[in-house]
């Protein structure tokens, strides 16, 4: 059982993390490895994030560098189950040592102004019996949104250089009663299974062109699940929202889920084995892909990911998910959207490294982001954003978090080759994460 924190107006941890998602759980994993009092905070009542309350039930666990595959050995293995996902992280984040408090959200933060420089002392969350105030010498931002580092004033960006619009939100959801034998993903995959009007994606774009399915819905995508009978169903699309704002969020999960309904019935007429099937599941949450990237004291570019950028401070390496954008203003990917043809390879990048100092803010001492609110532009940002990767960002902020207490230095200042040590990363060539599945 994970241990609680008890209800208090005020509380005092080394390392304090915030969001439970896969950056959050294995931050707050290596920082208490490392011998810190660490909590994790979480809003909802489950750990996993997007891969648990948002249905992403595409990913592996990482299996290198060790540093980060050790943290995880009791989730290896997992792939296309998120039903008990966060009972095995819940074990994961209690076996390493660290606290843990959910349905808290972060709502405000105590900081101390030095300079030009904001000193986060302490997070106030808020509980169904008030306010709490969690203090900490170090605390990670793995919320996604970053909501820790934007309260405490960091510099961020948000969305493409041009217009600062995102990747669509999506509300996934699960399908149950197919029959597997006469599903594409038996015979020959979606990729390669043919129709009369040619492959699935122009099956969908035809319909989309007859008003079967919503105008932004390009694609359809069934990915297997847990049981042969069940597909998780990434297609629905909602574009031009803030997922942090709470009025766009609103529309955007009444819009999302009011293309569910659509969309199954556009399954049962055109996807052979779900004549008969229904919809089993959805998500706690819409699925938001994009919000704010934070400023670093290094940022990662779309460049330094085509080219395969190594760092000397590299805390992750061997990158190489493609460089995933959807369209923010449209059906299907970014860039090669054409009426009758949405599909097409994302840029694959050569594997890249994500530096230390992308973790640190570079206006903020006594933080370290973790998960895809790392400083990055929108297109490394569509790489980084995988869970595997965001995994490892969050191993490293953890023990980076632990490992400036132990140097007695900020985030800033800190010597990274212990961190890299930890890590497992001894400068040979190493691979973290691997595939090339659309989000
Ligand atoms: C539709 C969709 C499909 C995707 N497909 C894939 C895929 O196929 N493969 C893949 O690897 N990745 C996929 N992704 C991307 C991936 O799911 C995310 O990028 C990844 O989960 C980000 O991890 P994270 O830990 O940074 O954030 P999250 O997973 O979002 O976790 C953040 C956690 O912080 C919590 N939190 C947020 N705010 C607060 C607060 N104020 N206080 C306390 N807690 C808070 C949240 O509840 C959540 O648990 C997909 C994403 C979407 C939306």
């Amino acid at each position: 059982m994970a241990k609680m924190v008890k209800n208090r107006s005020k509380v005092h941890y080394d390392t304090v993390v915030c969001g439970g998602g896969p950056a959050g759980i294995a931050a707050a994993a290596a920082s208490a490895k490392s011998g810190c009092r660490t909590i994790l905070i979480e809003r909802f009542g489950r750990l996993g994030g997007m891969g648990t309350n948002g249905l992403v039930n595409q990913f592996k666990v990482p299996e290198n560098p060790p540093g980060v595959a050790e943290l995880f050995s009791s989730v290896s293995g997992r792939e296309n189950d998120c039903e008990l996902l966060d009972v095995a992280y819940a074990e994961m984040v209690s076996g390493s040592g660290a606290e843990l408090l959910l349905h808290s959200p972060v709502c405000d933060v105590i900081t101390e102004q030095c300079g030009d420089i904001t000193v986060l002392t302490g997070v106030r969350v808020g509980t169904f019996s008030g306010f709490l105030d969690i203090i900490g010498e170090r605390f990670v931002d793995a919320t996604g949104d970053g909501t820790v580092a934007f309260l405490s004033g960091a510099e961020f960006e948000i969305g493409r250089e041009s217009d600062s619009l995102v990747q669509p939100a999506t509300i996934m959801f699960r399908v149950s009663g197919v029959d597997h034998s006469r599903s594409m993903e038996a015979n020959g995959g979606r990729g390669q299974y043919r129709f009369p009007e040619g492959s699935w994606d122009h099956v969908t774009m035809a319909a989309c062109r007859r008003g079967e399915l919503p105008p932004n819905v390009g694609k359809v995508r069934t990915y297997m699940a847990e049981r042969k009978e069940d597909r998780y169903v990434n297609a629905t699309q909602v574009n031009s929202i803030d997922g942090t704002d709470a009025f766009d969020l609103t529309r955007a999960e009444i819009e999302g889920r009011r293309q569910v309904p659509v969309i199954m019935a556009f399954l049962k007429k055109h996807a052979p084995g779900f004549e008969t099937a229904f919809v089993s599941r959805m998500p706690a949450t819409i699925g938001i892909r994009e919000t704010r990237r934070f400023r670093g004291m290094a940022y990662l570019t779309r460049e330094d990911c085509m080219k395969g950028r190594r760092w000397p401070d590299a805390v992750v390496t061997g990158c190489r998910k493609p460089l995933d954008v959807h369209n923010p203003v449209g059906p299907g990917q970014a860039g090669k959207v054409s009426a009758d043809h949405p599909a097409g390879k994302d840029p694959r990048p050569r594997p890249y490294d994500i530096p230390y100092r992308a973790l640190v803010p570079k206006d903020t001492d006594g933080l370290l982001l973790a998960g895809r609110c790392i400083s990055g532009d929108h297109h490394a940002h569509a790489s980084y954003r995988f869970q595997r990767i965001c995994m490892a960002t969050g191993a490293a902020a953890g023990y980076a978090a632990a490992e400036s207490l132990s140097q007695n230095v900020q985030p800033r200042s800190l010597d990274v080759k212990p961190v890299q040590n930890m890590l497992g990363l001894d400068g040979r060539k190493k691979r973290c994460d691997s595939g090339d599945i659309q989000q």
